[in-house]
C-alpha cells in the first residue's frame, strides 16, 4: 500500500479508538532523521497516556510518536538538573512533575484530578533551568528519541521476520537471558524472582512479547551505535558514554512512569465509575517486562556499545563509572506514587 492510503486508512481507523488526537505539531529533529527512511510511517500525536507505540496492518505499519510523552522526559530531566543544580530535593521534584500528569490524564474526572494536583502543588519544585542552556540534556533527549525511534523499526522489523540483522539481535538476547545463572540474578534483590522468570520466559520461548521487546532494545542500540560512528568529531568513548547515558535516562525514567501509570490505572473503575475502592493484591507495580528490560537486558545493551565502539579495559570501566553517575534512583517515586495503599486512599479523599 503507497504511503498516503495507508496513512488515510491508518488515521480512520484511529478516529474509531477515539483514544488517539492527530497533533499539528510534528517532531524536528525526528522529521530529518526518517527523511531518508522510505518505508517508514510516522504519525504525531498529542495524547494525555503519553505513550509511543507501533500499530500494524499487515506487512505496513505505523509508529505512533506521543510528543506528550517527549515533552514530559524533557521536563523529568530538567528537573533532575534542576535539582542537582541548586540542591533541591529530586523525589520531591518529580513526584510534582508526575502528580501533575497524572492530574491531567485523568482531567475527565475532576476530583481526582484537582486532589492530585494538590500533590504537585504541594510538593512541587519549581524549575529554574532552561533547556536552551542545558547542551547536554537536549544530547540526551535527541540520543534518547533516537533509540527509541529504532526501537519502534525494531518491532516493524521483528514483525517482518526477514531482517538479518533483528535475527542476530534475536539470537544474541536467547545467548544472553540462556546464559544467566541463578546466582546472576541476585543483583536484581527484590525482583530477582521476576528475573528468573524472564529467564525461562526467553529459554522456553513462553513469552513472545517480552522477546519481541528486548529484541527490540538490541536491534535499536546496533542502529544507535552505527548512526553516531565516526561522526561529530567526537570520541569514540565519548559517544559510547552520550548513548549509554541517553538510554539509562531513558529508561529509568520509563520504569518508572509505567510502574505509576500502571498503578493509577488499575484503580480506573473506581475513580471513573466511582466504584468502592479496591485494594489490589499486589505489591509492586513494576513487572516482568520491566526487570527484564532493565535489569538484565541493560548489561547487554552497554556491553553492545562497548563492543562496537571498540573501548579498551579501561574505556569500559570508566563507562560504567558514567552510567553509574547518571544514574536516577526512581524507587521512592515508585514507592510514593505507584502504592496501592496511597492511590486508594488519595481516591477515598477525592471523593470525600
Ligand atoms: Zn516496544
Amino acid at each position: 500500500m503507497n504511503r498516503i492510503s495507508l496513512a488515510t486508512e491508518f488515521k480512520n481507523s484511529l478516529k474509531k479508538e477515539r483514544i488517539y488526537y492527530e497533533s499539528d505539531h510534528s517532531d524536528e529533529f525526528l522529521d530529518k532523521i526518517i527523511k531518508d527512511m522510505e518505508h517508514i510511517n510516522i504519525y504525531y500525536i498529542y495524547s494525555n497516556k503519553a505513550s509511543n507505540s507501533i500499530k500494524f496492518w499487515g506487512e505496513d505499519a505505523v509508529i505512533i510518536w506521543d510528543l506528550n510523552y517527549w515533552k514530559l522526559f524533557q521536563k523529568y530531566l530538567l528537573q533532575v538538573e534542576n535539582c542537582k543544580r541548586f540542591n533541591k530535593n529530586l523525589i520531591q521534584g518529580i513526584i510534582g512533575i508526575i502528580s501533575e500528569f497524572i492530574s491531567d490524564k485523568y482531567k475527565s474526572i475532576p476530583e481526582i484530578s484537582m486532589f492530585v494536583k494538590q500533590i504537585s502543588d504541594i510538593y512541587g519544585v519549581k524549575i529554574q533551568v532552561s533547556y536552551d542552556d542545558c547542551i547536554n540534556l537536549q544530547d540526551v533527549v535527541e540520543k534518547g528519541k533516537l533509540f527509541s525511534l529504532f526501537h519502534e523499526i525494531g518491532h516493524l522489523e521483528y514483525h517482518k521476520q526477514n531482517n538479518e540483522l533483528v535475527k542476530v539481535c534475536e539470537e544474541l538476547v536467547r545467548d544472553m537471558f540462556c546464559s544467566i545463572a541463578n546466582k546472576d540474578l541476585s543483583s536484581l534483590g527484590e525482583w530477582a524472582v521476576l528475573g528468573r522468570k524472564s529467564v525461562l520466559h526467553i529459554k522456553y520461548n513462553k513469552n513472545e512479547e517480552l522477546l519481541d521487546e528486548i529484541t527490540a532494545d538490541t536491534f535499536a542500540v546496533m542502529n544507535m551505535v552505527n548512526y553516531f560512528k565516526n561522526s561529530d568529531n567526537k570520541s569514540n568513548f565519548q559517544l559510547a558514554c552520550e548513548c549509554a547515558i541517553a538510554i539509562e535516562y531513558l529508561s529509568a525514567f520509563q520504569v518508572m512512569f509505567n510502574a505509576v501509570n500502571e498503578a493509577w490505572d488499575a484503580h480506573y473503575p473506581e475513580m471513573k465509575l466511582r466504584f468502592p475502592v479496591r485494594k489490589h493484591k499486589i505489591d509492586s507495580y513494576i513487572n516482568e517486562l520491566a526487570v527484564a528490560r532493565d535489569g538484565l537486558c541493560g548489561q547487554l545493551l552497554v556491553i553492545i556499545i562497548q563492543r562496537m565502539f571498540y573501548l579498551d579495559k579501561n574505556e569500559c570501566k570508566r563507562l560504567w563509572d558514567c552510567i553509574d553517575d547518571n544514574h536516577v534512583d526512581n524507587s521512592d517515586i515508585i514507592s510514593c506514587l505507584a502504592d496501592d495503599e496511597f492511590i486508594c486512599t488519595a481516591i477515598e479523599d477525592a471523593f470525600s
